[in-house]
């Protein structure tokens, strides 16, 4: 066992003990070997590669697929007071090139950065400078195809640090990943011997329970009407996600939502609601969760489908973090699987859709052929899927493809920036506004944040005015149109709520066809991946956590308390009365009925036809029955 490690786990990060598997993978990692280490969701992953960075010489490269997940990770080891630096969007070259050379000289000890940052030559050329301790691949399954939705194709190329630094070891981290996802990693970072480390995915503290309900809304009402305690429940809509939550309100029980398009300080507010147990359901899409770690989520609960098995894995382990017992309830009906199959299979771009996109967007933003390499653009996401009359869903859909095959970079951007200027005093239009409140309102949020110089260039951010003043962003907008309109200012607003990065120049369907095989193929991948999920929730037969653990390639045998081995167990339970009553007598119906007073004449009928046909009883000529055993 290695003492600095243990000592760096106290001291350090606080902890007085490892977590199941943390010690192993650490000093795996220490002594030099490859490893891949799958650890469910709150199983503590980044301390498996943050601990032997720390322990080994050099600095440690860790790839990571989300800026938000590098800016929280850098922030978290820099108040530990350990040298640590991540490369994210929107950094400019002298940025960039000051940042690389403070990892060759200034003895970082970690630097983050994604793999789309890794293809740049600049990055490469200084990482070979590096003395590196250790390369990290964290949510590694996002190499794999398999991984479904979270696929990045930029993933594939990180062996390219392995050719830059032949000796240093890698570790690849991930919480979900099936039997084809592991070896795809394996194969992709070409691991070598490498040492894996698999946490069982069982968890037996939640109960998986699947109802299928022609009311859902009432039997969502219901469940927390007998379910309190802290809860989530996911949604695959931003409207669904407002609507359920008013339901939940207007039925006294107490909620917020979350969804991607709130403002950051709304995201922030309503999450610190629920974690203090201010409220006790979130009612969100899949956005919220990340870096969410509340121990005592007692219920998860799912009214639309996800979109394949490791997502409702990964959502329902929101639940009973801290070994409680928990429930996991998911209410659904045959139209849900109709819809998902109409938004979700038919919202997959194909390739001939996201040429149509790539075209048009290239219009839209002006950028003639074999141009836009490097450029930026701000882009009203409603007004472009408008003006070419495409579904808002598609469109975004194959946006989001467009980034992930490294075409563009996208970034959603709800932080409006306008310029304004006053033409008249504050004062003035105040005054003139007069009882107009809301304007008013708007007006003075302004003046008290970007103060009220005439003739001043200010520079405003109309979702912070919009928070200020206590109204919607689309009002603040409007009020400074008016204003324009009466010429009490200047204003050029900027109606944009998607920032694109061009990483390429245009080259229409060829950009396209260089990724169009793969792009069929992982279309096909998530049909599968839903088509999964259909099967679990119609599920009559087998136990759920059989059939999960399966999923992720593990035997297990059934849990007891799932919705389906629940159903059984009434059965299973008269089978044995009916045993130990018939073992010592035969018996007729009327007697077994008499000396089981408290079981239902139906069931015990249907019991003995069953008993009957696996030959486990036989009627005999004088109507009673025998026990064959
Ligand atoms: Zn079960």
């Amino acid at each position: 066992m290695n003492l600095e490690a243990k000592n760096i786990l106290k001291n350090t990060f606080g902890f007085n003990q490892f977590r199941p598997q943390q010690e192993e993978i650490i000093n795996a990692v220490i002594e030099g070997n490859d490893v891949m280490a799958l650890l469910p969701t709150g199983g503590g992953k980044s301390i498996c590669y943050q601990i032997p960075g720390l322990v080994r010489t050099g600095i440690c490269i860790v790839i990571s697929p989300l800026v938000a997940l590098i800016k929280d990770q850098v922030n978290a080891l820099k108040q530990k007071g350990i040298k640590a630096t991540g490369i994210t969007g929107g950094i400019s070259y002298k940025d960039l090139d000051d940042i690389l050379d403070n990892c060759i000289y200034g003895q970082y000890q970690f630097l983050y950065l994604s793999p789309e940052r890794l293809q740049q030559s600049l990055v490469q050329e200084r990482i070979s400078k590096m003395r590196i301790s250790l390369i990290a691949v964290d949510e590694a399954h996002c190499v794999s195809q398999w991984g479904g939705h979270d696929f990045r194709p930029a993933y594939r190329d990180i062996n390219l640090l392995r050719t830059i630094h032949k000796e240093v070891p890698v570790i690849a981290v991930t919480a979900t990943a099936t039997k084809s996802v592991q070896l795809d990693i394996i194969d992709n970072l070409e691991l070598q011997n490498a040492q894996i480390f698999k946490n069982s995915y069982l968890r037996p503290n939640i109960s998986y329970l699947i109802t299928n309900t022609t009311d859902k809304n009432s039997s969502y009402i219901n469940f927390y009407k007998q379910h309190a305690g802290s809860s989530v429940t996911y949604v695959r809509s931003r409207k669904n996600a407002i609507a359920y939550s008013r339901l939940l309100t207007t039925n006294g029980i107490s909620s917020g939502f979350f969804h991607g398009g709130l403002p950051n300080k709304v995201k922030v507010d309503t999450a610190k609601r629920w974690m203090m147990n201010q409220t006790q359901v979130m009612v969100a899409t899949n956005a919220f969760g990340m870096g969410i770690d509340k121990p005592d989520v007692r219920t998860v609960t799912h009214l639309q489908l996800p979109d394949s098995i490791e997502s409702y894995y990964q959502e329902t382990g929101r639940a009973g973090r801290d070994g409680k017992e928990s429930i996991a309830q998911f209410f659904y009906n045959i139209n849900d699987i109709n819809h998902a199959q109409n938004q979700f299979i038919k919202s997959l771009p194909t390739v001939e859709n996201i040429k149509f996109v790539y075209r048009k967007l290239n219009n839209y933003l002006r950028i003639a052929m074999h141009e836009g390499e490097n450029t930026t653009h701000q882009l009203s996401f409603s007004d472009f899927a408008r003006t070419y009359s495409i579904n808002g869903m598609m469109c975004y859909n194959a946006l989001l493809t467009l980034d992930r095959f490294s075409v563009i970079s996208l970034s959603q951007s709800y932080h409006r920036r306008s310029n304004i200027r006053f033409r008249e005093s504050g004062k003035n239009i105040i005054d003139f506004l007069g009882n107009q409140k809301e304007m008013n309102a708007i007006v003075q949020a302004i003046l008290r944040t970007y103060g009220s110089s005439t003739y001043q260039n200010l520079e405003i951010n109309t979702s912070i005015i919009a928070l200020r003043s206590n109204t919607s962003e689309q009002k603040v907008i409007e009020t400074l149109q008016k204003l324009e309109e009466q010429e009490f200012i200047e204003a050029n607003i900027i109606d944009a709520d998607t920032q694109i990065n061009f990483l390429e120049p245009r080259d229409d369907a060829r950009t396209i066809n260089r990724f169009s095989k793969e792009l069929t193929k992982q279309n096909e991948v998530k049909k599968q991946k839903l088509e999964q999920m259909f099967y679990l929730v119609s599920q009559k037969q087998k136990c759920i956590n059989v059939l999960i653990l399966r999923y992720f390639g593990e035997e297990s045998q059934p849990c007891g308390k799932c919705s389906v081995c629940k159903r059984e167990a009434p059965q299973v339970l008269l089978l044995d009365k009916i045993k130990d009553v018939l073992i010592k007598q035969d018996l007729n119906s009327g007697d077994i009925a008499s000396l089981l007073p408290q079981i239902d004449k139906n069931s015990l009928i249907e019991t003995l036809r069953l008993l009957l046909e696996q030959g486990k009883v036989s009627l005999l000529q004088n109507h009673k029955y025998h026990w064959n055993g």
